[in-house]
């Protein structure tokens, strides 16, 4: 009995020190979020009506990228181009511009102190297509360029025009006013990210002819969301991290014939299983440095459990990863994600068929690669019947992490804090594919961030419905690219 009380009582005691602990570590985590020592910079005038104008006329140039080239009509990114050097002057008096390969663009303003590493500030000219047929949902036409209720309606609106007329209209401004930078800026604008990226992939690669070692990348890809859940303050996503893309084509063989004799294995059976296995295998899953640093980030302004958790993660880190798995948005930055997209096989109700074909896309975690994922397939398909094959295209690696906390990464937040004070800044996974990841060549600093303020009601129109940005938000955009630009050359 004697022994059962000590056990007991070292037990308590055991509890009550990892309580105080907890609660320690919970208080002294909860700081109030940062904007008391931030001093709002003071923003350029601009005539908010004049940038939405001419974000509107851009998107009159139906850009669009088809999945097959010869599909695309190349003749209006001419015409698009031609319209660009007409309305930024400034901008293009002031860089030395170049096309590289077809129609993507490299523009560099010089700087006048080449010990200075140059920012590359990248942007895409091309959209995705939008059905233009009246009455399927679109409230304007969506190359109209419409300006109604306080927003800009069109495709490309927020991806990646907005980006694109931002930087031009706060360069073409910055230019106008006799600024000269001391670090070179670099301006590239891409052709092609919707389908390849090949234009953004020649840039690099030309920079890299040239010995050029950015001290900076900055794409889009992130942005000030508001409306986040367990979250009050808006949060600037800044993009650190890219997830790698890899589709992967299994093909099932098997006898054909006719479907009243059936052989006990089948095509369909196979590639059925094949899927199965796929999805009931998943990747290993969990918090990395970039997800550790935005919960800790994100945590002051979260209710007291959840904070108590964030601060104390050596022990309720599985829990929180429980929880973060059960959002399909914040599962996605835990790990490779698994995704049967294409599913062909069969063409008679009583006839075998003797293929059967499906395509799995796959969204890499830093941790895994092109050749880890087809490996685990592999492994865990275990059937020689089934083919792995790579799709047309080749898939790409998960990006390198760039500097949290350090470096670029203080500059820029710099700049958001002092545009935005209301909001947290943190690091972030993108989970899409942007050109930037072919800047890894030449850099490991890509941030991925534009400065708009958007809502989750936002980013469900990009690639979809009724894309807009509000007159509100572009031009404070173009007024934070300024002081970016600006910041960025000094
Ligand atoms: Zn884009």
């Amino acid at each position: 009995m004697g022994k059962f009380l000590k056990f007991l009582l070292a037990g308590i005691l055991l509890l009550a020190v990892l309580a105080g602990i907890v609660v320690f570590r919970t208080i002294s985590a909860h700081k109030p979020v940062q904007t008391s020592d931030v001093t709002p910079a003071e923003l350029i005038d601009l005539d908010a009506n004049v940038v939405a104008a001419n974000l509107a006329r851009a998107v009159q140039f139906k850009t669009v990228t088809t999945q097959k080239r010869e599909d695309t009509d190349w003749q209006i990114f001419l015409g698009f181009q031609a319209w660009l050097l007409e309305t930024y002057p400034n901008f293009y008096a002031a860089v030395a511009s170049e096309q590289v390969v077809d129609y993507a663009q490299l523009n560099v303003w010089q700087g006048s102190d080449p010990s200075l590493a140059p920012i590359v500030f990248l942007a895409h000219q091309d959209v995705v297509p939008a059905s233009e047929e009246k009455g399927i949902g679109w409230d304007y036409p969506p190359f109209d360029g419409v300006i109604a209720d306080g927003f800009i309606y069109g495709r490309g609106t927020i991806d990646d025009k907005g980006s694109l007329i931002g930087l031009l209209e706060a360069a073409d401004r910055l230019a106008a006013s006799g600024f000269k930078p001391k670090r070179t800026l670099m301006f590239g604008f891409g052709h092609d990210e919707e389908v390849a990226g090949s234009g953004a992939k020649a840039i690099a690669e030309l920079l890299k002819t040239r010995g050029v070692a950015p001290y900076a990348v900055i794409d889009e890809g992130g942005a000030i969301l508001s409306g986040m859940p367990g979250v009050n303050s808006p949060l600037a996503l800044i993009g650190v991290a890219e997830k790698g893309y890899l589709t992967l084509v299994l093909t099932a063989k098997a006898r054909g014939g006719h479907s009243s004799t059936p052989p006990p294995y089948t095509a369909i059976g196979a590639l059925s299983k094949a899927i199965v296995a796929i999805e009931s295998h998943p990747f290993e899953s969990g918090l990395d440095a970039v997800s550790t640093a935005m919960l800790k980030a994100t945590s002051a302004d979260q209710d007291f459990m959840s904070r108590m958790a964030i601060a104390n993660l050596w022990l309720f880190k599985p829990l929180v990863e429980k929880k973060m798995r059960g959002t399909d948005s914040m599962n996605a930055v835990l790990g490779t994600t698994i995704a049967p997209t294409i599913i062909e096989a069969g063409f008679k109700e009583n006839a075998l068929p003797r293929e059967a074909v499906a395509h799995v896309n796959f969204r890499l975690h830093s941790r895994d690669s092109v050749e880890s994922v087809t490996e685990h397939v592999r492994k865990v398909i275990n059937d020689p019947n089934v083919e792995i094959g790579l799709s047309g295209n080749i898939g790409s690696e998960p990006s390198p992490i760039s500097q949290i906390g350090s470096g670029p990464y203080l500059w820029l937040e710099d700049v958001v804090r002092q545009t935005f004070p209301e909001t947290i800044v943190t690091p972030n996974t993108v989970v899409g594919g942007t050109d930037s990841r072919y800047f890894a060549i030449i850099t490991d600093d890509i941030y991925r961030f534009a400065p708009y303020a958007l809502t989750p009601a936002d980013l469900a129109r990009f690639h979809g419905l009724n894309e807009r940005m509000s007159v509100e938000t572009f031009a404070k955009a173009v007024q934070v690219y300024y002081l970016m630009l600006e910041k960025a050359g000094e």
